[in-house]
């Protein structure tokens, strides 16, 4: 893949593998490895650890990052999920080769851990309920009680979890639980469960195990099976990692894996939490994962957003320890930049209005030649067609203008970019509404491109486009999916969905399209002129009738916003 940002980050997770590098711990290895969960869509908080994970692997020379899907609780977990992560990744431009794993793959190796660890006295089979177990384990402040079941002898819990797995027990009736601490002061070290009775059928083991390791127990013999150096995620495992260096001990497992943990990305205006936009796909509130406003790989992608620009913005907000909040500008500014190099631009109206040359002959036509992008003179030129009646956009004409407005207004001249100067004699109106629906206007033909000849200056340049020519397209504008900042700020009263944007979509069906834009295909990506960058919908969209989504609009938030942070 093509890398074109030039200096590499450093972080302290970077920091620390230079110094195992050091002192040559793992014989020099770095082995990294991304394990999603197949119970959803991959989101840009996940693009953050490939970024972090793959990168590192090709960082490193010699490196290697596995993708391991973490499937150990089959009941939430879907085919279609984990095809939908492995094309993510690709997309976004990483490549784990030939090291595709899952965790389903050592449930034979994970039992026999967990036997070991019976046989060892580190194990037992607790009968009590869900809620007991719960109430057993005391808070933070208190320490929790034994199980009356902690005392069994190792004879009776091996022939225990052998019938457990057998099938002879009913879901919910007894789980196995590693034999730890009840008063350690970490809650994950009183005795966790290791192992309980799922009779659901797996999505690749069918139905050979009716019990199923728990995360904390898969993960980390998962991470060592593997030959895992430095097993990185996000700061809720902190507590979990005197766990997982617990159980890789007490098996004597020959590689132990360094956990590492990084504080998650967070996004204003937007919710991560997978659970959260299952909801939203579920009850209808977007059209589906990949919906253009949803913060997952797959709507970005859909919306127009590159791999190029997502890895670009996982590099700059950087690896840290401390929770924060990223603002969504930021993204923005990423994709923004990258199209600003990269992205043809076309004229397109979405809200037309009628413009009659009223000087300009009937039966004529002429080809009008435009840059295809002024920042990229390399990108060429192309030809617009233009004609006696054309279409502007409606708010760019206002019939009695307030005093910065210096866009059409009647007797106002103003440059069609690309055009003629023209300038407005007559305003035609609805006989009913009063709505202005057509406008008469004069042009100069001695300013044929845009340009007066004489010096004349005009305070404003409009985009437009033939009415004869232009085709008419669907063209949807999006906004933030809600309201609130934070939307995970829940309360008594409201829940995420409270927040949500009523405007959040916004559908345009009569725009006026330049006639070059009719041969657009899928996934292509255009300025509009003045307005933004604009996709083409993958789904929506059919032969000749494309249907645009609105990537970003023109203006930077970001460059605002970042000139009042201070500076480290
Ligand atoms: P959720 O809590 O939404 O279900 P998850 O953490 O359970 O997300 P996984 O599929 O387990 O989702 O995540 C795979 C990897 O991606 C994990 O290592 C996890 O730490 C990391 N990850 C998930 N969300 C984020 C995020 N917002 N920022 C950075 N890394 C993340
Ligand atoms: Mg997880």
């Amino acid at each position: 893949m093509s890398r074109t940002e030039s200096v590499s980050p450093s972080d302290f997770i970077r920091n620390i593998i230079a110094n195992d590098l050091e002192s040559n711990k793992n014989e020099g290895r770095v082995h990294t490895r991304f394990p999603p969960e197949p119970n959803g869509y991959l989101h840009i908080g996940h693009a953050k650890s490939i970024c972090l994970n793959f990168g590192l692997a090709a960082e490193n020379k010699g490196g290697l990052c596995n993708l391991r899907f973490d499937d150990t609780n089959p009941s939430k977990e879907d085919v279609e999920y984990i095809e939908s992560i492995q094309s993510d990744i690709r997309w976004l431009g990483f490549d784990w080769d030939d090291r595709l794993f899952y965790a389903s793959d050592y449930f034979e190796n994970l039992y026999e851990c967990a036997v070991k660890l019976v046989k060892k006295g580190n194990a037992y089979v607790c009968d009590l309920s869900v809620e007991e177990i719960k109430q057993y384990r005391g808070t933070l402040k208190e320490p929790g009680k034994n199980s009356p079941y902690r005392t069994r002898s190792i004879d009776e819990n091996l022939a225990l979890f052998e019938s457990m797995r057998a099938g002879e027990f009913e879901d919910g009736s007894c789980v196995l639980r590693a034999k730890i601490d009840m008063s350690s002061p970490n809650l994950n070290m009183r005795d966790p469960v290791i192992y309980r009775i799922l009779e659901v059928t797996h999505h690749r083991t069918g139905t050979r195990w009716c019990i199923y390791p728990t995360y904390d127990f898969a993960h980390c013999i998962s991470d060592s099976i593997e030959g895992i150096t430095h097993s990185i995620c996000t700061l809720e495992f902190e507590d979990h990692r005197p766990l997982y260096d617990w159980i890789l001990d007490e098996l004597g497992l020959d590689c132990h894996p360094q956990q590492i943990e990084f504080a998650r990305l967070n996004l204003s205006y937007t919710v991560m939490s997978k659970r959260k936009l299952l909801k939203l796909v579920e009850e209808g509130h977007v059209t589906g994962w990949d919906d253009p406003r949803m913060p997952t790989i797959s709507g970005l992608r859909r919306r127009g957003y590159t791999p190029e620009s997502i890895r670009n913005f996982c590099e700059r907000i950087g690896v840290a320890k401390r929770e924060s909040q990223v603002d969504i500008a930021l993204l923005e500014h990423c994709i923004r930049e990258y199209l600003n190099r990269k992205a043809p631009r076309m004229m397109a109206v979405l809200r037309p209005l009628r413009v009659i040359i009223d000087n300009y002959p009937e039966d004529h036509e002429e080809e009008l030649e435009a840059l295809n992008n002024p920042e990229d003179p390399s990108m060429g030129t192309r030809n617009v067609p233009f004609s006696r009646v054309l279409h502007i956009e409606r708010e760019d004409f206002l019939e009695d203008p307030p005093k910065k407005f210096f866009r059409l207004a009647p007797g106002r001249e103003v440059r069609l970019r690309y055009a003629y100067y023209i300038t407005c004699v007559g305003v035609v109106r609805d006989e009913q509404t009063g709505e202005v629906v057509e406008l008469h206007c004069v042009y100069d033909p001695e300013t044929r491109g845009g340009w007066s000849t004489d010096g004349r200056k005009v305070k404003a340049t409009l985009h437009w486009v033939s009415a004869a020519h232009s085709f008419q397209a669907e063209v949807r504008l999006f906004n933030h999916l809600f309201t609130k900042e934070n939307p995970d700020e829940e309360n008594k009263t409201q829940s995420f969905k409270d927040f949500l944007n009523p405007i959040s979509l916004e559908r345009l069906t009569s725009c006026c399209l330049e006639p070059a834009l009719a041969e657009a295909s899928p996934g292509d990506i255009y300025q509009f002129e003045r307005l933004g960058y604009f996709c083409v919908d993958s789904n929506d969209s059919s032969d000749r009738k494309p249907v645009f989504n609105r990537t970003v609009t023109l203006r930077d938030t970001w460059a605002k916003i970042s000139k009042n942070i201070p500076r480290p």
